[in-house]
């Protein structure tokens, strides 16, 4: 459907794939764009299946497949869904290729995120935000591994990224693609999924297992906030540093990780921000001045702490701070039901 996949699927896997179920192709490609659609759904499922064998792997060359065809696989799969409902709704121009151009992949497609809005907009399926999330994740790291290369991630990171990816995928399969496939489709789909489940498990196992080895460590921290770069419970706050994962290792400058939560956590963007004029929840520092201290923030179990700086770890429940009703900045000190930090009252009494 994209061409850049019909083209992926020349190589590789596609063409083991292509070798193994040729023959069962040639009889059920019969009507017209069902015929596309079940080489689509094929390729999707191709990839899937590669990116959970390189996810078992542990080198860095492996990991990086891993999410690139993850991210091909939801891509592909996703729009082929899109496809049922309507060929025309997985075309990215306001021209209409013909169908001939249609079924040889000479077309603009539409994104991953453009083809899941539009099924929740013409089917009713809707991807919950969380779900989403997880996506972009793969996303990122995709475009990272595409463009770049993947140095500066941990492997503890893109496994665990891809892993919950992967959970997506399956349950958009399961949910979404499965019910009402046609009968090779459906028969597929049982086969791959029968394959990787298996390798899926074994991947939650290390998961699972690392997590376990840290929890000696994290019960020495208060607060254990989820990860923005790994969404595991196991970001901490040590006092008089920046926020650090115990799990992948993300420690990037406090101000940034403060960012990356809001984005990634609290689902609040400079974008969302400016264009929504969602409230921008990161403020100074009451204790090191630096732009990390942030509102409304919740423990990995869901408790709420309040307010916590990423750059130094201090922190202070929602009723400790006040925003100052002079600057607007967060502030400690109340007097006379005023909240006033000590800058404004100081500049209060310069003018008497
Ligand atoms: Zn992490
Ligand atoms: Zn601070
Ligand atoms: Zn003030």
């Amino acid at each position: 459907m994209d061409p850049k996949a019909h083209v992926i699927a020349q190589g590789g896997h596609g063409l083991r794939r292509a070798r193994m179920l040729g023959r069962r192709s040639v009889i059920s490609w019969r009507g017209e764009l069902k015929d596309v659609n079940w080489g689509v759904v094929n390729n999707g499922l191709d990839f899937l299946e590669s990116s959970v064998e390189h996810l078992a792997k542990s080198n860095n060359r492996s990991l990086k497949y891993a999410a690139l065809h993850l991210y091909a696989s939801t891509e592909t799969l996703v729009k082929a869904r899109l496809a049922r409902e309507h060929w025309t709704l997985v075309v990215a121009d306001a021209n209409v290729p013909s169908k001939a151009a249609f079924k040889s992949g000479d077309f603009k497609s539409i994104s991953l995120a453009q083809a899941l809005q539009r099924l929740a907009a013409v089917a009713d399926v809707v991807t919950d935000s969380k779900a989403v999330g997880r996506i972009k994740d793969v996303e990122k790291l995709r475009n990272r591994a595409a463009h770049f290369s993947l140095g500066g991630e941990t492997p503890e990171r893109v496994r665990v990224v891809v892993a919950r990816g992967l959970d997506f995928t399956l349950q958009f399969i399961e949910k979404e693609l499965r019910p009402e496939a046609p009968i090779e489709e459906a028969r597929l789909i049982d086969e791959t999924l029968g394959r990787v489940r298996e390798a899926i498990g074994r991947i939650q196992v290390l998961v699972q297992e690392r997590m376990r080895s840290l929890q000696g460590s994290l019960t020495g921290f208060p607060v254990v906030l989820d990860c923005p770069a790994c969404r595991q419970a196991s970001l901490v706050l040590p006092s008089g540093h920046a926020a650090k994962c115990l799990y992948c290792l993300y420690n990037p400058d406090g101000e940034v990780c403060a960012e990356e939560y809001s984005a990634s956590i609290l689902e609040i963007s400079r974008y969302s921000h400016a264009a929504e004029g969602v409230d921008w929840p990161i403020y100074s520092c009451l204790n090191c001045g630096a732009e990390a201290f942030v509102d409304h923030i919740y423990t990995a179990s869901g408790e709420e702490v309040g307010w916590a700086c990423f750059a130094c770890g201090y922190y202070a429940p929602t009723g400790d701070i006040a925003i100052c009703s002079g600057c607007g900045s967060p502030t400690d000190t109340m007097r006379g039901g005023l909240s006033l930090c000590a800058d404004c009252v100081a500049a209060k009494f310069e003018k008497f």
